[in-house]
């Protein structure tokens, strides 16, 4: 039995029987059968569907954003912009997708030689519950207008969201099984990626999790696609726009109630704005509107899981324990976690070292760039980060020294559908969204014609 439980009241809502692995085959069967008419389907049918896929969610939106809220404690105002995120992306791809695809000609001795993009089959997606919608849209909408079909495995604790998720395909017509929702526990994972009509997955979520997903996608030898963890610094240079920055860094950590992958969890300070920076962020981090999710004007709540709030208490005890100091927040009431700032983070500290899954910002200062370019290094992690100066040419200087898979200039790491998205390192690989993400899941085709 799978549960939804609210976090905000601690009451279980929903609850979904789980399917059997018979029910699971089937459903393979489905989408493997779906596949082989709609790889062939025109371009235009495929991509009228998906906008009118947006305009089920443009019309079902309140309803959408209520489910998140209620199963995953994200502030409602949130989930609404989720789900506005979504529909961007139904338009953008449905937009671009041709010419992303387009088969492209290669100059060759051959009488003629191109590249075709085709697609792979069904693929499989395993998907966290931070962003219920989002994260499964952005695999989803590129991998089915590619020609794919989709089969989701959701995080159990937001079932209610994945049904949503499967109904918003169905009530804008796609043909049966293009896309299913798999109402199953993790366990199931490894038999559905080794049956020979599943040929690709995509995990979103933790490093324990995609290194499992990986082993047995290798084992059978087929595409993985991971986006992992990430503790993406934020470093703010002495000659930055203080304010401007410390707004952005908020963001950057407090949204989503610190619950993202990409959100800033290590703010590294140069040591000559180090008390005015923090001066006005704990006076700003302090007034943040914290309360019921259902509230339009609350920003932050609880976390998903009370689990994951007590998590992020260890992690806290140790690194108080190690030497870090609270200077704001620090405790934590069932799945609420206050919003929290730490200082005297060292590079040794295990929040510096470990990704904090919260509302909780670990603070480190630093003299020179070559030592913020190291510590931005050395976490294991390499999402993005975020830089803030006024110098254009120092920071166009400090782009290619960073190992992370994304630099953002005076601004948040965030994705966005026209520009590709995901990690180095313990991060991940592979790539999702623009041009680069549609071609993660489909045969790249040589043609050579003499
Ligand atoms: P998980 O990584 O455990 O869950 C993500 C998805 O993977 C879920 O659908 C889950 O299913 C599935 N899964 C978990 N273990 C396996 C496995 N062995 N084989 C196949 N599938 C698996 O995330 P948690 O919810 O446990 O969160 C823990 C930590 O993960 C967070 O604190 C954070 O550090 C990280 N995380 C990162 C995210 C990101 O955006 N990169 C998103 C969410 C979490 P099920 O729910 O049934 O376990």
């Amino acid at each position: 039995m799978l549960k939804s439980i609210n976090p905000y009241t601690q009451e279980t809502i929903l609850t979904f029987e789980e399917e059997t692995t018979n029910d699971v085959e089937k459903k393979i069967k489905k989408a493997h059968k779906a596949y082989l008419d709609w790889r062939f389907m025109s371009f235009e049918r495929r991509k009228n569907l998906i906008l009118e896929c947006a305009e089920v969610l443009k019309k079902n939106k309140n309803l959408y954003a209520k489910a998140i809220t209620l199963e995953m404690g994200k502030p409602i105002s949130q989930a609404i912009a989720e789900i506005d995120k979504c529909i961007l992306l139904c338009n953008f791809y449905a937009e671009q997708a041709a010419d992303f695809l387009a088969p492209k000609e290669i100059e060759t001795e051959a009488y003629s030689s191109f590249i075709r993009y085709e697609p792979l089959g069904v693929v499989l997606g395993v998907m966290p519950w931070n962003y219920p919608f989002w994260q499964v849209f952005r695999l989803a909408i590129p991998a089915i207008l590619a020609g794919n079909t989709v089969l989701l495995k959701h995080a159990s604790s937001v079932m209610q969201s994945a049904e949503n998720i499967a109904d918003s395909f169905t009530e804008a017509g796609f043909p049966e099984g293009v896309f299913q929702n798999l109402i199953i526990n993790n366990d199931k994972v490894e038999a559905i990626i080794r049956n020979p009509n599943v040929k690709a997955v995509s995990l979103t979520g933790s490093k324990p999790a995609g290194s499992a997903v990986a082993s047995v996608a290798a084992q059978e030898i087929k595409k993985s696609v991971l986006e992992l963890g990430g503790s993406n610094a934020l470093v703010v240079f002495e000659d930055a726009e203080i304010d401007k920055a410390v707004d952005i860094c908020i963001q950057a950590r407090f949204q989503n109630t610190g619950q993202s992958c990409i959100a800033g969890k290590r703010l590294l300070l140069h040591e000559r704005i180090y008390d005015i920076f923090l001066e006005k962020l704990l006076t700003k981090v302090y007034e943040l509107k914290v309360g019921d999710p259902l509230d339009e004007e609350t920003y932050i709540s609880v976390m998903a899981k009370e689990e994951l709030a007590e998590e992020l208490e260890n992690q806290l005890k140790k690194g108080v324990e190690e030497g870090a100091k609270v200077i704001l927040g620090g405790k934590r009431k069932a799945a609420f976690f206050e919003p929290t700032i730490v200082i005297n983070v060292t590079p040794e500290n295990t929040l510096f070292t470990e990704e904090t899954f919260g509302p909780l910002l670990a603070v480190t200062s630093f003299k020179t760039d070559m030592e913020a370019i190291d510590l931005v290094n050395s976490s294991e992690y390499g999402l993005g980060v975020s830089i803030f100066t006024q110098d254009a040419e120092r920071a166009k200087a400090m782009i290619p020294q960073f190992e992370d898979a994304a630099v953002f200039i005076n601004a948040m790491v965030k994705s966005d559908p026209r520009l590709p998205f995901g990690g180095t390192k313990a991060s991940g690989y592979g790539r999702e969204l623009s041009a680069q993400g549609i071609r993660e899941f489909v045969n790249i085709k040589t043609v050579y014609v003499n």
